[in-house]
């Protein structure tokens, strides 16, 4: 018999010495597991709101629920009254826990709680005392529903505030459609274990599905379409990945204003083709090894051509690439979206636009200016100043309406010429104008004048693209609205009317 510690013990007993000791640096304190508890009788010792909130949890994992309480908060009575719960109108009792299955005391009586403990741990069946991980013989974890898939996090009951901040940072990343993929997946899994023997393939097919436009269109709600395509790539064998194109916007350049779909595209693409638009902040929240193409346009100074972005995004998708064309502000939005997408839609290859926030929208809110108001404007009009031939053709009758905002985008290069123009068509020289240079970044430059003053002040000011102007009345509540920005410490420059 080896002796352990100088004691002499059974294999056993060694073995789990040993253990015990390589062990120590990684204890696992408690252990994860997911029960389940459908018709199964559970005991809640409770009627507050604490109470209340565990009801409704072990509800919806179909438990057979008793509450024994005194007393019970108005949505307990309209749970009971419902027929949903039991209810024990009486203080806790020993004999109330005999035959459940779990336990749980939500009481604010600690010796209440106490009791409850001890007697469930008596008769061997888990309870959970809330906030109380010392009488607890379990812990409630916080949970990532999308069920079926679910995501429990656990700190021990040491630091449930932690969780629960992890808790929120994977609500954000893990889409709201995840639950309806996994019915979905779950529906075909003995159809693809049958077509497929070999593990390798297996995982391959579902890497292929779960990754790919498939996936996409089970999470925007099209099952149909979906299960056609999956059924298609089940008889033919097919675990190559499926090629499809993103079209997305990655609003107007800071990176908290991304869109939770964006950021996950982001992460997920193969290629991502991207413009100078696209701060370089923005580019390195996309996957690490995604190949990145530069496609950078500029005013009159396109590095690739229109029509060979539009070529390219099709070619990389035949080759079965995700692939992302990242844009800024909205690709919508007087971002040839449109045109990006004509060609796909000829080669029938997969696609998708996601919206972002486009500059425009960003630029008001970060420089105080709200687009429309009730005394000042009824309506915004976004037109662009830059036309393909360099002029500039608008229709300044309907420009130069009162009551309403007009924002230009790609107008700065022409900015003198459109504020002659608005007072040429009879807005008045007073009427308040801004330029907002790189809107919503930590570059953010705004200056303010009117018809009359905005292009001297602009000169020598060092603003430059991108850049949008804002003209209407509602740019003057920008000294009083704009209060955020200079709270963030950006530089607002106010020229002043004469
Ligand atoms: N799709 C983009 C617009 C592309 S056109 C969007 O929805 O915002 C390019 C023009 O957008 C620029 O010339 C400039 O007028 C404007 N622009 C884009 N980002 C901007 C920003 N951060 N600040 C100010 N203007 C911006």
């Amino acid at each position: 018999m080896p002796a352990v510690g100088g004691v002499e013990a059974s294999p056993t007993a060694a073995g789990w010495g040993i253990l015990g000791d390589q062990l120590q640096e990684r204890v696992v304190e408690y252990f994860p597991i997911f029960m389940r508890l459908t018709g199964e009788p559970c005991l809640l010792v409770g009627g507050g709101e604490v109470a209340l909130r565990k009801a409704r949890l072990l509800l919806s994992a179909g438990a057979r629920l008793t509450v024994v309480a005194p007393q019970l908060v108005d949505e307990l009575a309209a749970l009971l009254a419902s027929g949903q719960i039991a209810h024990v109108d009486a203080c806790f009792s020993a004999l109330h826990v005999g035959g459940q299955r779990l336990v749980i005391a939500a009481t604010n009586d600690r010796e209440v709680n106490r009791l409850v403990s001890q007697t469930a741990q008596a008769q061997g069946i888990p309870v959970n005392v809330v906030d109380d991980p010392e009488l607890s013989s379990y812990i409630t974890p916080a949970i990532v529903d999308r069920s079926p898939l679910v995501i429990a996090v656990s700190t021990g009951g040491g630091v449930p505030v932690l969780a629960r901040l992890i808790r929120a940072r994977l609500e954000s990343l893990i889409p709201a459609g995840f639950g309806r993929l996994a019915r979905f997946a779950t529906r075909f899994r003995e159809q693809v274990k049958a077509r497929f023997g070999n593990v390798e393939e297996r995982r391959a097919f579902w890497e292929s599905v779960l990754e790919g436009p498939l996936a996409e269109c089970v999470m925007n709600g099209d099952e149909r379409q979906a299960e056609t395509e999956l059924l298609q790539r089940l008889a033919a064998g097919d675990t190559t990945p499926a090629g499809a194109v993103y079209l997305v916007g990655a609003g107007p350049g800071n990176p908290d204003l991304l869109t939770f779909r964006a950021l996950r595209l982001m992460q997920q693409a193969d290629v991502v083709l991207y413009d100078n638009l696209v701060a370089p902040e923005l580019m390195e929240l996309v996957r690490r090894d995604a190949e990145r193409i530069f496609v950078g346009k500029q005013r009159a100074n396109h590095a690739m051509a229109q029509e060979e972005i539009n070529s390219l995004l099709v070619r990389l998708a035949q080759e079965g690439k995700r692939v992302l064309r990242l844009k800024g502000g909205d690709p919508f939005t007087f971002g040839r979206g449109g045109e990006e997408i004509e060609l796909l839609a000829e080669h029938n290859i997969p696609f998708e636009v996601v919206p972002g926030i486009t500059s425009a929208s960003g630029a008001a809110a970060y420089a105080g200016i709200p687009l429309t108001h009730r005394d000042h404007a009824q309506s915004v009009v976004f037109v662009t100043g830059h036309k393909k031939d360099g002029s500039i053709q608008l229709d300044w009758p309907a420009l130069t309406r009162p009551d309403q905002t007009v924002v230009v985008y790609m107008g700065l290069a022409m900015v003198a010429e459109i504020c002659a123009a608005f007072i040429a068509h009879g807005k008045a020289p007073t009427t308040p104008v801004a330029v907002v240079h790189r809107a919503t970044t930590d570059q953010q430059r705004t200056l303010v004048g009117t018809l009359q003053t905005l292009p001297g002040l602009i000169q020598g000011s060092g603003i430059s693209s991108p850049s949008l102007i804002i003209v209407g009345e509602v740019v003057a509540l920008s000294s009083r609205l704009g209060w955020f920005r200079r709270v963030e410490g950006a530089a607002v420059t106010i020229g002043h009317d004469e």
